[in-house]
């Protein structure tokens, strides 16, 4: 039987090493008795040292505990110490789920299907979602059993006794089965670490709520040390957010809510400007682009447009109004960007595109004879003069 089982507060302790050996390959050592818990039902591992060496991972191989660690131990005779802080974080991750688990199936009837304990947030899978007010009620069902500081009984039963424990969920294990109790309030099948009584859990916070499947919800739960470094995650986003939008926490919803209609305003603004600009620039290059004889009548914009969006509107404005072929360009030191309406069939404008991009590293994309793209400024004269050339076979 492994030690953990019955106490798990024993971090600290002195073993034989009985094997090292590969695994997986790295270096594993057996010992002849560990309290290190390995990872399993959905529990994170422990970690710590092992004499010298230093435990990174603790995996279960048949019926064997493996500890990974960085390198063999220098003696035989090892002391070896696990990190408490992570092991107790683990113990209350765990005890908590399986009084938020109790919790949702005493009072509302709503089962837990899997659960996660992670290493910061744990998640549990509920039969369905919870009203807000259920929620609510759950949780505090919850933190009230921690406050009462029950105990948390383990017990061991096989198939002849275990009817005797009113099980919240069936035995996963053949055999001796593991139970853990949460006086009066729960029974539960579980061969994790927990502590043994329930004030030690500290409170119990849920987060996210999602559906996963069908009614399946899934709601991010910590507790502990951990929902504290939640706490104080989220607090620091707040202020960081709240710094951002220039407002108290309390009143960033109503801050946003007003940055998102300034914004949208501005859009509408921005949308009305660029229309204006488009019928301006647009009446200033009709007359040269339509009574040129020149199949690509090539314009540089650099007078007219202050961005690659703003050429873009103004030629896909002109390529609705003017069957013609054209090339509009802006260049910024030594980038150009262009745009390219080409008035012939759709594969032949493909196929020119392809030989620009191969040819003249130019890179961007289109359709229907619309193209937007970059290039280098040197390669423009050798690219227009391309263009020109595979026009003039049509
Ligand atoms: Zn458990």
């Amino acid at each position: 039987m492994r030690p953990y089982y019955t106490d798990p507060y024993t971090v600290e302790f002195d073993a034989t090493v009985r094997q090292s050996l590969k695994w997986n390959g790295a270096t594993a050592v057996l010992l002849d008795n560990s309290y290190f818990y390995p990872t399993s039902g959905g529990q994170e591992h422990d970690t710590g040292k092992i004499g010298n060496s230093t435990v990174v991972d603790v995996v279960e191989d048949d019926e064997n505990v493996l500890h990974i660690v960085s390198e063999d131990p220098d003696s035989s005779t090892v002391h070896c110490k696990i990190d408490w802080d992570r092991r107790f974080r683990n113990m209350q991750q765990h005890t908590g789920q399986h009084i938020l688990s109790a919790a949702f199936e005493n009072l509302l009837d709503i089962q837990t299907v899997s659960s996660r304990l992670g290493e910061s947030i744990g998640t549990i899978d509920l039969s369905r979602a919870p009203t807000e007010k259920e929620l609510s009620e759950a949780v505090a069902a919850a933190n009230k059993v921690v406050e009462e500081n029950r105990p948390v009984n383990i017990h061991f039963a096989d198939k002849s006794d275990i009817s005797r424990f009113r099980l919240r969920k069936p035995p996963k294990v053949e055999g001796t089965v593991r139970i853990v109790e949460v006086k009066d309030f729960d029974f539960s099948p579980c061969g994790g670490t927990h502590c043994t009584h329930t004030s030690e859990v500290g409170v119990i916070l849920t987060g996210t709520i999602e559906k996963v499947k069908g009614a399946l919800t899934r709601i991010e739960f910590t507790c502990g040390r951990r929902a504290t470094d939640y706490y104080y995650g989220l607090l620091n986003s707040s202020i960081e957010i709240s710094r951002l939008v220039s407002a108290p926490v309390a009143d960033i919803p109503s801050a946003v809510i007003k940055l998102s209609e300034q914004l949208h305003e501005k859009e509408k603004q921005l949308k009305v400007l660029l229309r204006k600009l488009a019928d301006a620039v647009y009446h200033k290059i009709v007359p040269v682009v339509d009574q040129t004889s020149e199949k690509l009548p090539v314009i540089n914009m650099d007078d007219d447009v202050t961005d690659a969006e703003e050429l873009r509107f103004v030629a896909s404005t002109a390529s609705r109004e003017l069957k013609k072929s054209f090339l509009f360009y802006r260049t910024e030191g030594e980038n150009c960007q262009m745009v390219v309406n080409l008035v012939v069939d759709e594969k032949k404008a493909a196929d020119i595109v392809d030989h620009l991009r191969k040819s003249f590293g130019v890179k961007g994309g289109g359709r229907n004879g619309f193209y937007s793209l970059i290039l280098n400024s040197f390669e423009l004269p050798g690219v227009i003069e391309n263009i020109k050339g595979a026009l003039s076979n049509d």
